[in-house]
């Protein structure tokens, strides 16, 4: 996502950087390359119009020209403006008790997914999250959330099947409840393909009936403007408080996330950036602004990578490299590792400037599957052969190439670059004595 509007914004930002002084019609001409930017990252048009005319006023003022970085003040002031876009301060969940939460959509949107995800969110923050399937339009929808709220430890209410009415179910889902002992409810509904009245009558009911904290409207990004009219429409019927964004790890062009909130009114509470349940988070506008200037998400990337990461196992292995034993174990504990934290693309995402390495990557560097074939060439070492890679001979290796089904050149060249990597980091090579020097100095 935002990938198309970052590299744009790119080349406009370093044109301007690179002024020494600025005319108004360098940022004359910087705002109309923002303006086409934004139009065809799909933001719509009033809201471009509006945002370009608020970075005018403010790119044109005295503290700009008369700055020695103008170029630098200007990125400021649209990076500033682009999170004002978005929201400004991050807004959480009004989960005061009876704390329900509607969640509601189209279908397809991940309205489901998003449950479930929500669900284990709060869970991990130490609440009791319980599940109410009330979807009764689509019988697999109830088993689908069954399925992730088993996935995730969490109770779940599954109407008796032929339900029809979604009040009932609620009803009786409250009355379930108070043997659960939850502190949060959350209610998945049905969807349709489109807003029509059928869907929109139920969920006014249900709504009535629950006087739910929270009704969060589940659009899906990759929808682009109609997901922004979609949320509108939703909120007419039943007072959305809350937008969650999915998709957001798609190649859509970003438009719906910076329309959304001028547009509806609503903050965007949270995104989805993936399928997997803990690909979701709250939406920080401010880091989201970031990434589409290319600065990455450093903190985002720190937060991701410590809630997954076991401190204790890294800590013995960066030991073990430095000392010089490290061994394939360690490389396979590596890479477990490594899988743990999700796919590399996603991640190496929220590093800065990453739009543009990506380009000058191999093709396939990124892909999961190559991890995979390293995992596989490994695990068909002896467990000798592992913790002592001198073994490995040309006939050793030709045998683990035929035990993992990969070309011999690639088990070579596994094995050349993991000989490099011990080398480099160890004791007598480079890295380990920056490394050592560094322990030292703490
Ligand atoms: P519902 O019909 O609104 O309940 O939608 P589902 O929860 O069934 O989701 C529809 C599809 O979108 C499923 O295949 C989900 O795995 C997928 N999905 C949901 N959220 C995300 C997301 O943030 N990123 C990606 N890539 N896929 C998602």
């Amino acid at each position: 996502m935002f990938s198309l509007l970052a590299d744009k914004l790119d080349n406009t930002f370093r044109r301007l950087r690179g002024l020494g002084k600025i005319s108004e019609k360098n940022i004359a001409d910087a705002l109309r390359d923002i303006r086409l930017a934004l139009l065809e990252a799909d933001v719509e048009f009033g809201v471009a119009r509006e945002f370009i005319g608020r970075v005018k006023e403010r790119a044109m003022g005295q503290e700009v020209l008369k700055s020695i970085k103008p170029g630098e003040q200007i990125v400021k002031i649209f990076r500033d403006e682009i999170a004002a876009l978005l929201g400004g301060d991050a807004v959480g969940l009004d989960l005061t008790d009876p704390a329900r939460i509607m969640v509601v959509g189209l279908n397809g949107a991940g309205k489901t997914t998003t449950s479930a995800k929500l669900a284990l969110r709060l869970k991990n923050e130490g609440r009791r999250p319980l599940l109410v399937a009330c979807d009764l339009v689509r019988p697999a929808a109830v088993d689908q959330l069954a399925t992730l709220a088993e996935q995730i430890g969490v109770p779940v209410y599954k109407p008796a099947p032929g339900s029809r009415d979604v009040v009932a179910v609620a009803r009786e889902a409250l009355e379930w409840a108070r043997t659960q002992n939850g502190t949060v409810m959350i209610f998945d509904t049905a969807g349709r393909q489109e807003v029509d009245e059928a869907l929109i009558d139920e969920l006014r009911q249900l709504h009535a009936f629950l006087s739910p904290r929270e009704t969060l409207l589940v659009a899906d990004a990759a929808t682009g403007q109609q997901a922004v009219n979609v949320a509108q429409t939703f909120d007419r019927a039943v007072n959305v408080t809350g937008i969650v964004l999915t998709k957001l790890d798609g190649d859509a062009r970003g438009g719906a996330a910076l329309s959304m909130r001028s547009v509806t009114g609503k903050p965007i509470k949270f995104s989805g950036e993936g399928e997997k349940l803990d690909q979701f988070g709250p939406f920080v506008p401010g880091r989201m602004a970031d990434r589409i200037l290319g600065m990455g998400d450093i903190v985002g990337l720190v937060e991701h990578a410590a809630a997954r990461i076991d401190e204790e196992q890294a800590a013995k292995s960066m030991d073990r490299m430095m000392s010089g034993q490290f061994d394939f174990n360690d490389f396979l504990d590596q890479m477990k590792m490594m899988q743990n934290l999700g796919p590399l693309e996603g991640l190496l995402g929220l590093l800065p400037g990453f739009g543009k390495i990506k380009k000058q990557l191999p093709e396939g560097a990124l892909d999961p599957k190559r991890m995979k074939h390293m995992e596989a060439i490994v695990l068909s070492m002896t467990a000798k052969e592992r913790s002592n890679p001198n073994l490995l001979n040309p006939s050793r290796r030709r045998r683990i190439a035929a035990g993992c089904g990969r070309p011999l050149m690639e088990v070579n060249k596994l094995i050349k670059n993991f000989s490099e990597m011990r080398k480099m980091m160890s004791g007598k090579g480079k890295m380990g004595a920056m490394m050592k020097q560094m322990a030292s100095m703490k």
